[in-house]
């Protein structure tokens, strides 16, 4: 299959041109193909939620495993009454307040969502973007749009364009460039079929913001446990995920010592031939002598370093390197989210030192 590829100038979005490309991206995914485009949080690879076909072929395509549900996306608070029942008056707060943004709720299902896009659960996922080309295509597709993250299962999620070619090109009818992601990280995901409210992943959103408006919140064990321990209730996160394809192992500790640990295995490993990457800050770059090294951001804003999370892994990726050794990050508003995906993408190896 050839993929179209398709640039579009966010500052331009009612210009002819990107009206053009949003009709085109519209046609795709009302025929049931599979569109790939841009959120605030990571790239979404989008089929008709409601068409049981086209939400197939977007596991197809990922290579996802068929019992990791999908969110739906939707643009207006009437869609979501077509697809979930039950809507208790925390989500109207919650979504008068975070919505549209990178926060996903779950809520009961309606019989017009099919179990293909909610891996066999009476559940469905459901969140409103607030990036305006997502919405466009959104709308443009018929209002609501299934869309997991647009990498092969078990990658690194895409922030650019680039990764999802790199990913899914020919496996997928169209991708819309609008640049690189806002946010960097998934959304956080919020139970209402739980009472207090779960969060099942944590993302920009976080469990105090969330108080703020609906009294107690609680977070699902398995957001910091190692896999083997908890059975995550969003089901997605129980698969190895968001991982480079080097050994990525954390070290975690004071920073002065930390440095001089990730000196030391970087010596020894490179000594054994291997190619060696390492995850600095801008406050610890100088302090490392082997291997590739880089920054990813400063350590004062937890935003920056979400934002450049999965790119550094991919970076590593085209790189070759055989091991990455991570600094921990601070856990601060998104801090939770980036080390919940760091941990993961390392299979929750860590040093404490
Ligand atoms: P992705 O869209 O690739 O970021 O993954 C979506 C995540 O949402 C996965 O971890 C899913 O398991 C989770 N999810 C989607 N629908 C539900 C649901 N009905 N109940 C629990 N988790 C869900
Ligand atoms: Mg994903």
């Amino acid at each position: 299959m050839r993929t179209i590829i398709e640039k579009i100038d966010r500052a331009q979005l009612n210009s002819e041109e990107s009206t053009n490309i949003i009709k085109k991206a519209g046609e795709i995914l009302k025929k049931g193909g599979l569109v790939a485009f841009p959120t605030e949080t990571v790239y979404g690879l989008g089929a008709d939620g409601l068409n049981e076909n086209a939400a197939k072929k977007i596991y197809a395509a990922k290579g996802r495993p068929s019992d990791n549900p999908l969110i739906i996306h939707i643009t207006d608070m009437a869609a979501l009454g077509r697809i979930a029942k039950k809507i208790p008056e925390a989500a109207v707060r919650i979504a008068g307040k975070y919505w549209p943004g990178p926060l996903t709720m779950i809520f009961e299902k309606t019989d017009a969502v099919p179990y293909g896009t909610t891996g066999g659960l009476d559940t469905v996922a459901v969140r409103m973007p607030e990036d305006d080309i997502a919405a466009a295509v959104i709308r443009a597709g018929g209002g609501y749009i299934a869309a997991p993250s647009a990498n092969t299962s078990g990658r690194p999620s895409p922030t650019k364009a680039r990764h999802v070619k790199e990913d899914l090109e020919g496996r997928i009818d169209m991708i819309v460039d609008g640049g690189p992601t806002e946010i960097g990280v998934e959304s956080t995901i919020l139970d209402m079929t739980a009472d207090p409210p779960m969060i099942l992943r944590p993302g920009a959103v976080t469990r105090e913001m969330l108080e703020e408006l609906a009294g107690p919140v609680c977070v699902d064990k398995a957001v910091i446990a190692p896999e083997s321990k908890e059975r995550p209730k969003a089901p997605g996160m129980k698969y190895r995920h968001y991982a480079p394809r080097a050994e990525l192992c954390i070290i975690e500790g004071e920073m002065e010592a930390v440095a001089d640990a990730v000196n030391r295995m970087a010596e020894e490993k490179f000594a054994c031939g291997y190619k060696i990457g390492i995850i600095g800050t801008d406050e610890t770059l100088g302090k490392y002598k082997k291997g590739i090294v880089k920054s990813i951001g400063t350590r004062e804003d937890e935003a920056v370093i979400a934002n450049r999370l999965y790119g550094i892994l991919r970076e590593f990726d085209e790189e070759n390197v055989d091991y990455i050794f991570s600094e921990a990050f601070p856990t601060g508003g998104i801090g939770s989210a980036v080390m919940n995906r760091l941990l993961k993408a390392a299979g929750h190896h860590v040093i404490y030192i």
